[in-house]
């Protein structure tokens, strides 16, 4: 039987690329992104078994969506909590608190939503993996970023305790910490912090690259072969970790 496999925020990205690799190793793949034009996208260009529109952190859209999936795959064996948003930038004190609250909330309570539903049905199972996208903004503090950095720690808060709950059943739970990512969407993040901080976009960029060992950001593909190493047989071992793909950063902003 072909491998079931979830992925939040599938239609864009890390969770795009992640979805590609797993249909190419012939996996079933289920994905769901709240951008209803990236899902008839990736519903028309890409082998999905499962491409369904919904936010994470709605409970009654998500549950739609595991409702589909447990209809079609009657189970799942990876569970890649994925979907995630910036966020706003600017100092705590001035910060907009709704906008605060909605980052966490997509990004902390939408993760928590997808893997306490997975762990359900792995726990019954008696095997699988859960994988979250936390990143570096999960290791290390970021000024003018609290609501996503403090998103980011808490998945990895969740991931050791989620390990711990379920490694009797056999279920394992690990987070990705990836670094500055090539791509739309860090060019987003850097017009955003540039704006919050008065420095340039390629002040910034430098900043991020020059702040790794490998003096690099990372790609998609680097994130996704994590992934798929951590879903694998070959990580059997591993659970309750946050690990980074990310050059080994040294210092951040
Ligand atoms: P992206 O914006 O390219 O893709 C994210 C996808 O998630 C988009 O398709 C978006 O529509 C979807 N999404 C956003 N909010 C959603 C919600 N509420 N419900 C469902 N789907 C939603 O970004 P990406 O770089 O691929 O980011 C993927 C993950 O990687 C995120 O959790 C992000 O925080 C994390 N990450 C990214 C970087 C980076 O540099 N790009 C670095 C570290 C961590």
């Amino acid at each position: 039987m072909s491998r079931r496999v979830v992925i939040t925020g599938g239609g864009s990205g890390i969770g795009l690329a992640l979805a590609r690799r797993y249909i190419e190793e012939g996996a079933q793949v289920a994905i769901c992104d709240s951008d209803m034009a990236v899902v008839h996208q990736v519903s028309k260009n890409y082998k999905m078994a499962i491409s369904f529109c919904a936010d994470v952190s709605d409970s009654d859209q998500m549950e739609s969506f595991h409702c589909r999936i447990l209809e079609e795959f009657k189970g799942v064996d990876v569970m890649h909590a994925n979907a995630g948003v910036g966020g706003p930038a600017g100092s705590v004190d001035l910060i907009d608190h709704k906008d605060w609250k909605r980052c966490v909330e997509v990004n902390l309570f939408g993760a928590f939503h997808s893997a306490s539903w997975a762990s359900g049905v792995m726990k019954k199972q008696k095997t699988g993996s859960i994988i979250f996208t936390s990143s570096t903004s999960g290791l290390f503090g970021v000024p003018n970023r609290s609501s996503y950095v403090a998103a980011k720690w808490g998945i990895i808060g969740l991931t050791k305790s989620m390990a711990m709950e379920l490694g009797d059943y056999g279920v394992r739970v690990n987070a990705i910490c990836p670094g500055a990512v090539s791509g739309v969407r860090m060019e987003r993040v850097l017009s955003m912090e540039s704006e919050a901080s008065g420095l340039s976009k390629d002040a910034l960029r430098k900043v991020y690259s020059e702040g790794t060992a490998m003096r690099s950001f990372v790609s998609e593909e680097d994130v996704v072969d994590m992934a798929i190493f951590l879903a694998s047989e070959k990580a059997s071992m591993i659970t309750g970790q946050a690990l980074a793909v990310d050059g080994y950063t040294e210092r951040t902003v």
